[in-house]
């Protein structure tokens, strides 16, 4: 079934566990995701990210994804991760996604609030969420994030007052794709952010989730984080398993079980096996 990202949200803070954001991007990668809240009895953030539009169009994983969401027995809110463009955005919302990320993290301050507050009035009117990000999580390519900003928690504070946005994105030193050595968090940071977002009822989330350990993964979520984004390491579980059949009919469908296998154990991991 259909829900927005608030209501996965909400009850994931009230029972103190995490929801893995998973992004689909195909048809097979789409169904190891899916296959595997099933198994596990999870709610699901399905996502696509507009920078992963080139390899899937719009309108076909929004087909896929909807098609998805509607017949699955578990709650399925659908994402867009990642929207820099007002259009795209749109589009995803015309669509019926149930959530969207506007990412003007790269954009001065108060830019980035006057961004989100438009997409929060045209979600909201929607009824769907909207998340945004607060500092920046910068790429691992360039020497672990060294771009990243972390975000400030009085700053959030004051964020999440001007925006009314649903869901904050935070920098505590994680970064997008493969981390080239172990990544530092700053849990200290994030605890704090905890505590001044807590009482405003905006969950946080956690970018870069590909590569961080178990123990990071259970430190993060102890310290707030409730959702987690999830993309490489499924194209890495994925390529590992084509690569290593034997033809692309076989390929295919080892990919699709080697993302399930990937996304159920993350669904164990961060606690939301067995809450749908
Ligand atoms: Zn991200």
């Amino acid at each position: 079934m259909l829900v927005t990202l608030k209501e996965i949200l909400q009850d994931a803070e009230e029972k103190k566990y995490g929801v893995g954001l998973f992004n689909m991007l195909n048809l097979e990668t789409a169904r190891g995701i899916l296959e595997a809240a099933e198994a596990e009895r999870s709610p699901l953030i399905l996502g696509v990210a507009e920078v992963h539009l080139p390899i899937i169009p719009f309108p076909y994983a929004a087909q896929i994804m909807m098609h998805m969401a509607k017949e699955a027995s578990v709650p399925v809110c659908l994402h867009f991760d990642h929207g820099t463009r007002y259009e795209a955005i749109m589009e995803a919302l015309k669509a019926g996604f149930t959530s969207v990320m506007f990412d003007g993290s790269a954009l001065p301050y108060e830019e980035n609030i006057a961004g989100t507050v438009e997409i929060c009035r045209a979600a909201h009117a929607l009824g769907a969420s909207v998340e945004a990000e607060l500092g920046h999580v910068g790429n691992a390519q360039d020497g672990n994030g060294e771009s990243s900003q972390y975000t400030d928690p009085q700053q959030a504070v004051d964020f999440i007052a001007k925006t009314g946005v649903d869901a904050l994105a935070v920098a505590i030193g994680t970064a997008h794709g493969q981390y080239r050595e172990k990544p530092v968090l700053d849990i200290s940071r994030l605890a704090k952010l905890y505590e001044v977002s807590r009482p405003t009822g905006t969950p946080l989330v956690l970018h870069g989730g590909s590569g961080l350990s178990d123990e990071d993964f259970r430190n993060t979520i102890e310290n707030g984080i409730r959702k987690v984004n999830i993309c490489t390491e499924l194209c890495l579980a994925a390529d590992r398993a084509y690569r290593a059949a034997p033809g692309f009919e076989t390929g295919v469908v080892a990919a699709k079980d080697s993302v399930k296998e990937a996304v159920r154990a993350r669904m164990r991991l961060f606690g939301s096996a067995g809450k749908a």
